[in-house]
């Protein structure tokens, strides 16, 4: 199989495509005019055009199913080239800004959710992904692809702003190489353009690699699945905690290289009657003390089968209500796209689920 092209940085383009000016308009051409083909850069000369085409694949990727939620959510499901498939979330959200004439505009704001693995190793317990296992880790360009592919869908203008989490399938620091040549290509000025502090990796506490993906100071930021304050119940929900205990990762963030104005999100999956009362809240505010934290609580999302159950919206509210009166920062996760997807994992599954229905 070719290799996607979307799998090198500008840097990289340019060691391997003589001459090494031809990188930036390569680049241009993918990222800017959203090419479908070799064939259509049209400054690059023939023989490099067939060249690339018999070396590169351009897109790694297709949309096998797309489902739109009535607040504006699309989910994606991708094929890659190996027919293998993932998903990918589109999330829009209304922003407010004030113009250079200090008026008030109202735009749309752009979040991809991407995917980095197909399945994941870590097998959380309440995690639908870690139910398939582990197939394979995705290549940096199948990690460009879905934003790429995401904005060309939905044409969206190239220098739009736009957020990237890395909350889809898979754990991203499991995936380190991958992950930090894809926050590089996101990043470049000739390419989207993204910057560091617009993507957020979000993990479920490998500490060494959160420190790893420090030191490559890349500017991004992190989100933690906490998940729980003490070690028991977090083994029961995340099984590495073993090796990477709470106070592992506690002191990993506190040595990430944060950007002053920004904190560090603390992602708390509520679980019915496992993490939602006031004591666990109480460990919590203790627990975080001296990090510019935010809180995100997350409702439990059940699927067919899952051992556990969704949180009452009033416990949620009494948890946040607790932080908040004790100076930390917390919001609820509004469960955007509910209708459609929820948690990932889910479409990949539902459609698993339709495809042995047809086979029946
Ligand atoms: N592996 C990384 C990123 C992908 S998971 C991590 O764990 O952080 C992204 C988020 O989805 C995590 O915060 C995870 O807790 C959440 N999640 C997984 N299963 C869920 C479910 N059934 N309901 C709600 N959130 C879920
Ligand atoms: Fe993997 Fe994250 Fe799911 Fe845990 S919650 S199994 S780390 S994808």
């Amino acid at each position: 199989m070719k290799p996607t092209i979307l799998d090198y940085t500008k840097e990289e383009l340019r060691t391997i495509i003589k001459p090494a000016f031809r990188a930036k308009q390569i680049f241009g051409w993918i990222y800017h005019q959203y090419v479908d083909s070799f064939d259509a850069m049209q400054n690059i000369p023939k023989a490099l055009r067939e060249e690339l085409e018999s070396k590169y694949s351009l897109m790694p990727l297709r949309i096998l199913r797309k489902e739109e939620a009535a607040d504006g959510t699309i989910k994606y499901l991708f094929e890659l080239a190996d027919g293998k498939t993932i998903e990918t979330v589109l999330l829009r959200m209304k922003e407010e800004e004030r113009d250079c004439n200090g008026l008030l505009v109202h735009h749309a704001k752009y979040t991809v959710c991407v995917s980095t693995q197909i399945g994941c190793k870590v097998g959380c317990s309440f995690c639908l992904t870690a139910k398939g296992g582990f197939t394979r880790d995705l290549s940096a360009g199948e990690i460009v692809a879905q934003v790429l592919a995401v904005k060309m869908d939905n044409d969206i203008a190239a220098n739009r702003r736009l957020n990237i989490v890395y909350m889809g399938m898979g754990e991203p620091l499991d995936n380190l190489d991958s992950l930090a040549k894809a926050i590089k290509i996101f990043k470049d000025e000739e390419g989207m353009s993204i910057s560091g502090k617009r993507q957020t990796v979000s993990t479920s506490g490998i500490s060494s690699k959160i420190d790893k993906l420090g030191k490559m100071d890349l500017g991004v930021h992190i989100a933690i699945s906490l998940h729980a304050v003490d070690d028991e119940l977090r083994t029961e929900l995340i099984p590495m905690n073993k090796a990477y205990n709470i106070a592992s990762i506690i002191d990993a963030v506190r040595r990430f290289p944060i950007d002053t104005r920004k904190r560090v999100m603390f992602e708390y999956l509520v679980i019915k009657g496992k993490n939602e009362d006031l004591d666990s809240a109480k460990k919590l505010i203790k627990l975080l003390h001296g990090i510019k934290a935010k809180v995100n609580l997350i409702y439990f999302n059940p699927y067919p089968g899952s051992d556990y159950r969704r949180p009452d919206p009033s416990d949620m509210v009494k948890f946040q209500e607790y932080l908040v009166q004790h100076g930390l920062l917390c919001t609820i996760r509004d469960s955007k796209g509910i209708d459609i997807s929820a948690a990932c994992g889910q479409l990949k599954e539902k459609t698993g689920q339709e495809l042995e229905k047809e086979s029946l």
